[in-house]
């Protein structure tokens, strides 16, 4: 099945869920190519193994219907029959314009697809991550969505051999008038091995110190719930779960949370996952492969004192 991926360039890098996808298009061994939208300048996003054209904005202008219009011919004359996008900003809106060009449904937040006698079956995540159900797509062009998190991301080499299209602007570009760039130190949320999370049951914000204790002498990134992000203790973009971001570490350590299903549809599917929590009924216990019943108060600094 010819495919094309709609890939994002972050940082100068291919993005990881990029990088997922053309993992599950190798394994598939899908006839596929790369598009990839950004605005700087990078050296490696090409590959040996596939096709990648750039398409590079010219200005501080975002033109998605320009970059959607472009892949719209790449699509028809190279009879593309399926189009993956990693569920970002970027790629719900140019899927958004290529559904309405080519009058077919896109499939949102696709954990999984499957492909026989040129059969595509999507899986697809419901109700928070709690069911799942499989679509067969019958229309000519098949449009998904992919989670991030859903394909492990294998090594690929990457070169710099690919193509470079500048996206000219037009009357119905967006004015792009500021960016704000978080600053990031330390080891990141949706790459790192090991990932602390925060809940509620830390008590309060000063006692956070204790988690950024056992992350600094674990190499672990900091994540945490809505309910403490909604009260200020953490920034949005550590939060973790439904609204917030998909993570899978190798080891997942919650600290005070209570595992409501919002939070486990972004963390369930860890390696290991441990659990600190006072309340043996506490629904992250059921997921957990090693559960604390205690303080979250007394244990942690337990743990910081013989690491
Ligand atoms: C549409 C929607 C989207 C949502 N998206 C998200 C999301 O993306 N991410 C997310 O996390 N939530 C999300 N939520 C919120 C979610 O439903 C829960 O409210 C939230 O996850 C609860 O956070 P918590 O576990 O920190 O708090 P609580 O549910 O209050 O749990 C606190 C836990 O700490 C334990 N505890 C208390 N004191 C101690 C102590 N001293 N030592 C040890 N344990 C202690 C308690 O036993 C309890 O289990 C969403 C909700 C909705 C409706």
């Amino acid at each position: 099945m010819k495919s094309l991926i709609i890939g994002e360039v972050n940082n100068n890098e291919l993005s990881s869920g990029t990088l997922e996808i053309i993992s599950k298009a190798k394994e598939l061994s899908l006839d596929f190519s790369v598009i990839t939208i950004g605005n700087s300048e990078t050296k490696n996003i090409g590959c040996d193994d596939f096709t990648n054209t750039y398409f590079k904005s010219n200005s501080n202008k975002l033109n998605l219907s320009s970059c959607a219009n472009e892949i719209k011919t790449l699509i028809e004359e190279n009879n593309i029959e399926l189009v993956l996008s990693n569920s970002s900003y970027i790629g719900r809106d140019l899927i958004a314009f290529l559904s309405v060009d080519f009058k077919t449904s896109p499939v949102s937040n696709v954990t999984n697809f499957e492909i026989s006698n040129n059969e595509l079956t999507a899986i697809n995540s419901i109700n928070g991550g709690e069911s799942e159900y499989k679509v067969k797509i019958n229309s000519d062009i098949k449009l998904l969505l992919i989670r991030p998190k859903s394909f492990e991301q294998t090594e690929i080499t990457l070169n710099d051999s690919f193509e470079t299209k500048e996206i000219q602007e037009n009357e119905n570009s967006i004015d792009v008038f500021d960016i704000h760039i978080e600053e990031k130190s330390g080891p990141q949320l949706e790459d790192s091995k090991i990932v602390i999370s925060a809940g509620r049951g830390m008590v309060e914000s000063s006692n956070l110190k204790l988690v950024e204790e056992l992350a600094n002498k674990l190499n672990a990134a900091i994540g945490g719930t809505r309910a403490i992000v909604d009260a200020g203790w953490m920034p949005y973009s550590n939060q973790v779960g439904q609204t917030g971001k998909t993570v899978k570490p190798d080891v997942y350590i919650a600290c005070g949370i209570s595992g409501a299903t919002q939070h486990q549809v972004g963390m369930k599917d860890s390696k290991y996952i441990i659990a600190i929590n006072k309340d043996e009924e506490a629904p992250i216990f059921q997921i957990s492969d090693l559960g604390i019943v205690g303080d979250t108060l007394s244990v942690i600094p337990k743990l910081n004192e013989n690491l």
